[in-house]
C-alpha cells in the first residue's frame, strides 16, 4: 500500500530513504522460449530463436530478374553485416534468375542464406522453377496473399509441401495491409454479436494474430516442423505493433521476425523502429529483426542494417562495431573539429570491420568517445577504452587523448584528426591483434 509520508524541512523525505536502501536492478526481461529455427546454406548455418543471438536481416530493393545487380545488392547488405536478405520472387523471370544469383554469390564467397518473398503465385513458381526453391534458403509465405476462397488453403499447402520436400524453413508473414479478408469480416460479424463489442482496432490485432497462428498450426498439420517456422505480424503503428506482439509472444511458441512495416522515410522511420523493436526486446520478445525504412533517394539500401545493429548495439543485445561515443556540442565549442573527427571516426571504423572483424576479434566491443570540451570531456573519454577531449572556449588549444582512462599524449595543430586515427589503429593492433606462437 502506498501513502504519503509528511515532509519535514530539512530532512529528506522517509520514502527517498527506503528507495535508496534497495538495490536498483538493469537489464532485460528473460528472453522468451522459442523453438529454434536453422537456416542455412550449404555449410553456412544461422539459427534463429530458442537462445540464439537476435539475427539481422534485410531485403534487396533490385529487380530480382536482373541477376547481376541482385547479386551486387546482396553483397552489399551481406557485407554490411546482414545475415539473411531477402528477394522478392514476383514473376517467372525472377524465379528464373535465382540459381544465377546464388551461383555469382557463391563465387564472391558470399554465403548469406536467401529468402524468397513470394505472393499472389508463389506456389506456381516453387513448383515450375526447382532451381529457384533449391537455391533458396528460406520462404517466407503471407497467408492474405496466397489466393482467395476455396484456393487459399491448397495453395498454401503446396508452398508448405515444397518447404517440406526441398527441407525449407518458411516465415509465416502477416501484413496489415494484406489481411485475409474473409477472416477479418467473418471476426467483424462476431464482434458485432457480442454483448459489448470491442474496439475495431481490437478486432484488427486479434485477426492478424489468428491469421498468422492459424496459418502456422495449418502448416504443422500438413508436416512442417514446429522449428521449421518464423511468425510475424507486421503493422505500421508504433503501438500497434507492441500490442501485437506481446500478445502474440503468449500464444505461442514459434521463433519471432520483429519489424514494423512501412516505417517511413528519414529520422521518422529510424525512430518509430527503434521506438517499437525496443520496447519489445526489452520484454525478451523477437529473434530476428528487419528494419523497413525508406532510403532518402540518395542513400544506400544498407542504411537499414546499420540502423538494425545500431538498435541491438545500443541495447545491449549484440555487438557489431566500435561505439563513437560523442558530445552533442554547445556553446562551448569553438568550431566544427569535433563533429568532422567524430563523424570521420565513425565512418572510419565502419569501414575498417570488414577487415578488423577477423583480424581483431573483439574490437566491436572497443568504445571511442569524442567530446567537445572539458566539462564532460575528460570523464567521458576515460570512461572509453580510447577518448580524446577538444579544447572548448577559452581552453587551450590541446586536446587529451586517454586510453583505457590513462592520459597518454596531447595532441595540437591542424593534424589532430588524422593523428587521433593513428592513435585508434594502434590501439586496436596491440589491443585486440591476435598472437601466433609456434
Ligand atoms: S562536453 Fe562540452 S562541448 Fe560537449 S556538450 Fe558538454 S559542455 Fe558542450
Amino acid at each position: 500500500m502506498c501513502h504519503t509520508i509528511p515532509f519535514k524541512a530539512g530532512t529528506a523525505p522517509v520514502e527517498n530513504s527506503i528507495v535508496a536502501s534497495q538495490q536498483l536492478f538493469s537489464g532485460f526481461d528473460p528472453k522468451r522460449r522459442t523453438h529454434i529455427v536453422t537456416v542455412r546454406w550449404r555449410d553456412h548455418v544461422v539459427t534463429i530463436g530458442g537462445g540464439a543471438p537476435i539475427r539481422v536481416q534485410s531485403m534487396t530493393s533490385t529487380d530480382t530478374a536482373d541477376a547481376v545487380g541482385t547479386a551486387i545488392q546482396i553483397k552489399e547488405l551481406a557485407q554490411a553485416g546482414s545475415e539473411l536478405v531477402r528477394i522478392t520472387i514476383n514473376k517467372p523471370e525472377a524465379a528464373a534468375a535465382v540459381l544465377k544469383i546464388r551461383e555469382q554469390l557463391d563465387r564472391m564467397s558470399i554465403n548469406v542464406p536467401l529468402i524468397g518473398d513470394f505472393h499472389y503465385n508463389g506456389h506456381l513458381l516453387l513448383r515450375d522453377y526447382p532451381d529457384c526453391a533449391q537455391a533458396l534458403s528460406k520462404y517466407r509465405i503471407n497467408p492474405g496473399n496466397v489466393g482467395q476462397g476455396a484456393k487459399r488453403s491448397t495453395q498454401f499447402a503446396q508452398m508448405i509441401e515444397t518447404a517440406i520436400f526441398y527441407n525449407k524453413p518458411v516465415r509465416i508473414g502477416v501484413n496489415w495491409g494484406s489481411l485475409d479478408q474473409d477472416l477479418l469480416a467473418r471476426m467483424m460479424d462476431e464482434n458485432s454479436r457480442r454483448v459489448t463489442p470491442w474496439n475495431p482496432s481490437s478486432v484488427m490485432y486479434e485477426a492478424l494474430i489468428q491469421s498468422a497462428i492459424s496459418s502456422a498450426e495449418h502448416a504443422v498439420k500438413l508436416g512442417l516442423g514446429r522449428d521449421r517456422i518464423v511468425l510475424s505480424c507486421k503493422v505500421s503503428g508504433v503501438q500497434d505493433l507492441i500490442s501485437i506482439y506481446r500478445a502474440l509472444a503468449m500464444r505461442c511458441s514459434f521463433a519471432l521476425h520483429l519489424g514494423l512495416t512501412e516505417a517511413g522515410i528519414g529520422s521518422k522511420g529510424i525512430i518509430a523502429s527503434a521506438a517499437s523493436m525496443s520496447v519489445l526486446l526489452q520484454q525478451g520478445i523477437g529473434d530476428t529483426i528487419r528494419v523497413s525504412i525508406t532510403p532518402e533517394p540518395e542513400d544506400l539500401r544498407t542504411g537499414e542494417v546499420i540502423v538494425a545493429q545500431e538498435i541491438l548495439q545500443t541495447m545491449g543485445l549484440r555487438s557489431f562495431m566500435p561505439m563513437v561515443i560523442a558530445c552533442p556540442g554547445c556553446g562551448r565549442t569553438t568550431s566544427i573539429v569535433f563533429q568532422k573527427l567524430a563523424s570521420r571516426i565513425q565512418n572510419y571504423l565502419r569501414k575498417q570491420m570488414l577487415v578488423w572483424r577477423k583480424q581483431y576479434p573483439g574490437v566491436e566491443m572497443m568504445n571511442v568517445a569524442v567530446m567537445g570540451c572539458i566539462v564532460n570531456g575528460p570523464g567521458e573519454s576515460k570512461h572509453a577504452n580510447i577518448g580524446i577531449s577538444l579544447p572548448g572556449t577559452g581552453e587551450n588549444p590541446a586536446a587529451p587523448v586517454f586510453i583505457d582512462g590513462v592520459k597518454t599524449t596531447t595532441l595540437r595543430g591542424a593534424l589532430i584528426v588524422e593523428q587521433f586515427q593513428e592513435i585508434v589503429n594502434d590501439y586496436v593492433h596491440r589491443t585486440y591483434g591476435v598472437t601466433v606462437t609456434s
